[in-house]
């Protein structure tokens, strides 16, 4: 997609993550367009995490939000095992609060925002007409941040989160991001539990499968009860626990309408190895921001890198053939990369050697038969 290179008018569709963060970079530096968002507040409860550079956290304002230096793996070949990030750390923060925070400050900036729902948008020869379930918009350049359909093709990352108050501290120091030590949830998938401490008596414990089926909340409210009940002890029952819930696609989307600008999930920010969206979405906002700063036509961009897509339809690949593959190989990870590599790898950045050290510490079998098939 090229567009004109100086837009007077932009109009994102979607309050979410994406939307609210690439209007926010765009607005830094573009104090004459117009910039108006189309989308409901979005209430829902949702903690997001990611790796940063620890040396660049000041480039980010995430109110509240907290990092860990170490996390950990539990796999039932090997145990529990820690990894300790030097240059980058491991970063969480409380999604709405971001949301609401950034809708304050961009309304005070001049941006418009109605709480609407798009119905309809056309091409016309002077940019793009809007219908809304409120009103008509026209606009130069338009975002598009609608989540893609998901069929049932893409394998998929599903989770139920719930965050709960222990009577007295619980002993879990680090995130845990992936415990394979558990009963399968889906019959056909990978299931695992990841579990963040909020604080000495405050979890968010999250029962995880990647499956191309998409399964009923139950199962994984059971198995979220077992984890709890084998390692949190004095669970306090409150029913203002927090659940969150998510199905992220595992593989390439489309967006809802091809000919405009897509971002967020829509614009496959959701890493397809693992799900993880927020690294891929604050590349899509920097992009657009630059794009629009030096004059150059906006475009979708694919916002990982050609050898990080690779190595995912690797993982998949053997996810397909065999998902226990798949288990061998992050528990080879959790156990032979640093904390360093094993975070540069999954956040796309550091260059080649993050992803040899993977390939180096990969079951050979199984991984060099997916080579082979790629090859
Ligand atoms: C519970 C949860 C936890 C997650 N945790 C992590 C994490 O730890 N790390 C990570 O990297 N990623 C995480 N993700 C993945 C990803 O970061 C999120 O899904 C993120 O919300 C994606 O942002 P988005 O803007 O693309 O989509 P959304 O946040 O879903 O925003 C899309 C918006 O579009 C709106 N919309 C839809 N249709 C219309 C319409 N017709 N008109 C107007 N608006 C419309 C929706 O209401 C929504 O507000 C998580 C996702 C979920 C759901």
């Amino acid at each position: 997609i090229y567009l004109m290179p100086t837009p007077n008018s932009i109009l994102i569709i979607g309050a979410g993550i994406a939307g609210l963060t690439i209007v926010e970079r765009i607005m830094r530096n573009q104090q004459s367009l117009a910039v108006t968002i189309v989308g409901a507040t979005d209430e829902r409860s949702q903690r997001v995490s990611f790796w940063r550079d620890r040396n660049r956290s000041a480039a980010l304002a995430l109110p509240g939000a907290q990092s860990w230096s170490a996390w950990s793996f539990n796999t039932q070949k090997l145990g529990f095992s820690l990894q300790r990030g030097k240059a980058l750390e491991y970063v969480s923060f409380d999604a709405r609060s971001y949301k609401a925070h950034l809708t304050d400050s961009l309304q005070q900036a001049g941006v418009r925002h109605f709480d609407d729902l798009v119905k309809s948008v056309q091409k016309t020869s002077q940019g793009f007409h809007i219908e809304t379930s409120q009103r008509a918009i026209e606009a130069d350049v338009v975002i598009d941040t609608r989540p893609p359909e998901l069929p049932e093709s893409t394998l998929k990352q599903q989770f139920v989160g719930r965050t709960l108050t222990t009577q007295s501290p619980h002993a879990i120091a680090h995130p845990v991001l992936m415990d394979f030590n558990i009963a399968p949830i889906a019959p056909n998938g990978i299931s695992f539990i990841y579990a963040l401490p909020l604080s000495d008596t405050r979890l968010l414990v999250e029962a995880t499968t990647f499956s191309y089926e998409t399964l009923a909340q139950e199962p994984y409210e059971s198995a979220i009860d077992a984890w709890i009940q084998a390692h949190v002890p004095a669970v306090e029952l409150n029913p203002r626990d927090e659940v969150e819930h998510g199905i992220l696609p595992m593989g390439p989307v489309t967006p809802r309408q091809t000919e405009l600008l897509a971002a967020g999930l829509a614009g496959n920010a959701a890493r397809h190895a693992t799900g993880y969206a927020f690294t891929g979405i604050l590349r899509q906002a920097e992009h657009f921001a630059e794009a629009l700063r030096t004059g150059q036509g906006l475009t979708t961009i694919q916002p990982y890198s050609g050898r990080s897509r690779w190595m995912d339809s690797l993982f998949l690949d053997l996810m397909r053939d065999n998902p226990a593959h798949l288990i061998q190989l992050f528990e080879a990870m959790a156990h032979s990369l640093s904390g360093d590599d094993f975070a540069h790898f999954l956040s796309d950045t550091g260059g080649w050697m993050p992803c040899l050290r993977t390939i180096a510490a990969a079951p050979k079998r199984p991984f060099l038969a997916a080579l082979w098939k790629r090859l």
